[in-house]
């Protein structure tokens, strides 16, 4: 039987030996330091690989993946925060362009957040903090698969707004240095869908649909906030409802 660890060994082997790869790339890299222009916040599924997905090359991405691709407010304190240690490196230190927050479909920690999860101490409290994206979602009428994935596009919502409580992000938002996005890939469909804020809608990801950028009243509160999970869950929930009549 082939130890798991060998298909990683082999995997080394042949991007070392891959034409199609630089040979240069990694002295280059460390000469020069990374400069990624785009941070991705994605979930530590295994199908889910932001590099993967985007083929993209090493120096290109800089990449936070935790549970559920989950962003949780600002909230400086004694206490290590990994997730916005990462966010403060790409922002302040590396200064990226854009941040992408990429949930996806069939998220076993949207699941736990959605359904309760035993035994898993850290569990809990970090998926807790979409706790208002779940009662927003539970109380939709929503059922089933569609309401799971209104939970994981709403928690995606979540993250983006929760982006916008660090101040140093806001402030660039508003300064035209930096963008947000928001993907749910369906792993039914095998490709992204981009939050598209006009219209508080998932919509096939192309690169016109509207980052929150300058552009966005990133100030907004309550339903008038394109940020908003309510107004969200409201439309998705309307737009089930023409749809079933
Ligand atoms: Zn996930």
């Amino acid at each position: 039987m082939v130890h798991p660890l060998q298909k990683l060994i082999d995997g080394f082997e042949r991007f070392r030996s891959d034409g199609a790869n630089d040979p240069q790339l990694f002295s280059r890299l460390l000469e020069d330091g990374q400069k990624p222009e785009v941070m991705v916040i994605g979930c530590a599924d295994s199908r889910v690989d932001p590099g993967v997905l985007t083929a993209c090359r090493p120096g290109e991405l800089f990449i936070l993946r935790n549970v559920a691709a989950i962003v949780p407010p600002y909230g400086p304190d004694e206490q290590p925060h990994a997730a916005s240690a990462a966010i403060e490196f790409g922002v302040l230190g590396l200064g990226v362009r854009h941040i992408v927050v990429l949930g996806h479909q069939a998220c076993g920690g949207i699941r736990a957040l959605a359904e309760g999860t035993v035994g898993l101490e850290f569990m809990v409290p970090w998926v807790g903090v979409m706790e208002d994206a779940r009662r927003i979602v539970a109380g939709s009428g929503l059922e089933g698969p569609e309401r799971l994935v209104l939970l994981e596009q709403a928690a995606v919502i979540g993250s983006l707004r929760n982006l916008l409580t660090f101040p140093w992000i806001a402030q660039r938002i508003v300064r035209g240095e930096l963008s947000l996005h928001g993907w749910w890939f369906s792993l039914s469909e095998g490709r992204p869908l981009a939050f598209d804020p006009l219209h508080q809608a998932f919509v096939p990801l192309t690169a016109h649909v509207r980052p929150i950028d300058q552009r966005v009243d990133v100030t907004a509160t309550g339903r008038a906030s394109p940020l908003s999970i309510e107004g969200f869950v409201a439309r998705a929930v309307e737009e089930a409802g023409l749809t079933a009549s």
